[in-house]
């Protein structure tokens, strides 16, 4: 398993310029773009196709009625000194054309009987916990100290574990059991019982312990500043530029077509879209090895989300902390909120994570849920605004009073501005048996075509993807380096 392991930053200028694409990048989401960075500055030819008017796929922001949304991503982790995100960030210099601010605590979670935070010091977070559970307060400690200093052969053990398995382990009290999972719920989109225990303390260290980092601007201003910086490398960023098609002779990926029929040659395409989509639109069934089409056809997508967008007047002025991310529990049972929101049934969804935007103009909500069709959207995206914004009062009492714009963006909306498969937020399911596999890397039956970002089965959210798109551009610069 290669997670977040990290090797050595690329030299530059290392590849001669030819007429053709060294590589072509399918999609300018976070993984996309971080994969292009690298290559182009390591002196590679590189496009990067993406079929969105703007880059950044779920790490894009929008204006409505003069409020500015975070469509989907609205915070990251992995910054601490020796972060993923922060590496990469200080190598593509995203650190000098974007101001990064952090949270404190980035995250609380609620429920009728507790309240607890993660704060920027590790010990307040520890403190919280243990007062919280006092019976449980030596279990605490040696649970958070597992996560910073995890014992390699431990984690290799732990490889088919599920979370639930891992804080068996370590705690005995239901309530704290649920409280723990429930942010690996919001941020995994699985249950304790299903999640993998790698993934789970994956969002522990990278999304909740050193979490909260947010761009100042909004998340748009990364992915403009990936863009730019790209760019600068030599890069080349075609938008409203559709794949439709990856042309293969003799089982070896040779480029694209896109949307106007237009033939891009390239030797490497790297794939950072919708893994589906991949293999079964743009290569095509016949290309894909039966095997693995099999595969591909029983994986299970991670849920999506349904996603409120508040605007409000200047008289609001909550007691909340602005810019945490706060996660309402109304029960500490998160395999039923799994069951409800994978059996579609969003009108008995209860739990949600709330963030209002620092400067108090805006409020974004997630609920997990899975996809239905366009039809079912249209008919009850205005009742599920309106009874989502009454479980919001749980919260934030006076809320309604002060809202002036109102939209969502359901599973739908949020397949159509990026094409993940049924609006997925996280890729494939995190699951023990569907974690880490080789093929959806680098697939063994054609030679040339590599896939990064969150559907390639070894990372999630901006950290995973970050390290991705890294990881993927650093595999192709030493390949290229041993073949000269
Ligand atoms: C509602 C929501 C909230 C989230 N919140 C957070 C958060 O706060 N923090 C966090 O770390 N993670 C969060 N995540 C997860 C995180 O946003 C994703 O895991 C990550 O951004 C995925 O990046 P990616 O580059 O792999 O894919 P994407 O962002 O999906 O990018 C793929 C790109 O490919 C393009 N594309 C697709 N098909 C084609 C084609 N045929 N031709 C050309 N282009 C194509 C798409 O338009 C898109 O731009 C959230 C996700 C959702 C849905």
């Amino acid at each position: 398993m290669v997670l977040f392991i990290v090797i050595p930053a690329c030299r530059e200028s290392f590849f001669k310029k030819s007429d053709m694409d060294d590589a072509i990048i399918i999609g300018a989401g976070i993984g996309g773009l971080v994969c292009g960075c690298y290559l182009a500055k390591a002196g590679m030819k590189v496009l990067i196709a993406e079929q969105h008017y703007k880059p950044g796929g779920y790490c894009t922001s929008f204006k409505r009625n003069g409020f500015i949304f975070d469509a989907a991503a609205h915070s990251f982790g992995g910054y601490r000194e020796d972060g993923i995100v922060r590496k990469v960030f200080e190598d593509l210099e995203i650190d000098k054309r974007v101001e990064i601010t952090r949270f404190d605590p980035s995250d609380i979670i609620i429920t009728p009987d507790y309240k607890v935070s993660f704060w920027t010091d590790l010990d307040e977070t520890i403190n919280d916990f243990q007062t919280a559970f006092p019976e449980e307060s030596n279990n605490v400690k040696n649970f958070f100290n597992f996560l910073i200093n995890p014992d390699t052969m431990f984690l290799a053990r732990m490889r088919s574990w599920t979370f639930k398995n891992l804080i068996d382990k370590y705690f005995r009290n239901y309530k704290l059991k649920a409280i723990l999972s429930f942010p690996i719920f919001g941020n995994g989109a699985l249950p304790p019982s299903k999640i993998s225990a790698f993934i789970g303390a994956k969002i522990f260290t990278e999304f909740l312990i050193d979490g909260g980092y947010y761009p100042v601007g909004g998340m748009q201003t990364l992915s403009n500043a990936l863009a730019e910086s790209f760019k600068e490398y030599g890069g080349e960023l075609q938008l409203s530029s559709p794949v439709k098609k990856i042309k293969v002779i003799n089982k070896e990926a040779k480029g694209v077509f896109i949307k106007n029929g237009e033939f891009i040659a390239s030797k490497y395409v790297i794939s950072s879209c919708d893994a589906r989509q991949t293999f079964i639109n743009l290569l095509g069934k016949k290309m894909v090895d039966q095997d693995f089409l099999n595969k591909l056809n029983h994986m299970i997508p991670s849920l999506s989300m349904f996603v409120l967008y508040l605007g409000m007047d200047k008289n609001f002025n909550p007691k909340q902390n602005i810019g945490s991310n706060i996660w309402y529990l109304p029960h500490y049972s998160i395999e039923k909120m799994y069951l409800a929101a994978a059996n579609r049934n969003i009108n008995n969804l209860s739990e949600y994570m709330v963030r209002i935007s620092s400067d108090k103009k805006s409020i974004l909500a997630f609920i997990n849920t899975s996809c239905r069709n366009k039809i079912y959207w249209i008919n009850n995206k205005n009742k599920l605004i309106e009874s989502f914004i009454t479980k919001l009062t749980q919260i934030i009492p006076d809320i309604s009073k002060n809202i002036i714009f109102k939209d969502a963006a359901t599973p739908y909306t949020l397949y159509r501005y990026t094409l993940n498969y049924r609006g997925a937020a996280y890729g494939w399911a995190s699951t023990p048996s569907q974690l880490a596999d080789p093929d959806f890397r680098k697939p063994s039956f054609i030679q040339g075509l590599y896939l990064t970002g969150h559907w390639s089965t070894q990372g999630l959210g901006i950290p995973g993807v970050t390290y991705l798109g890294y990881n993927t551009a650093n595999l192709l610069i030493k390949k290229e380096k041993t073949k000269k």
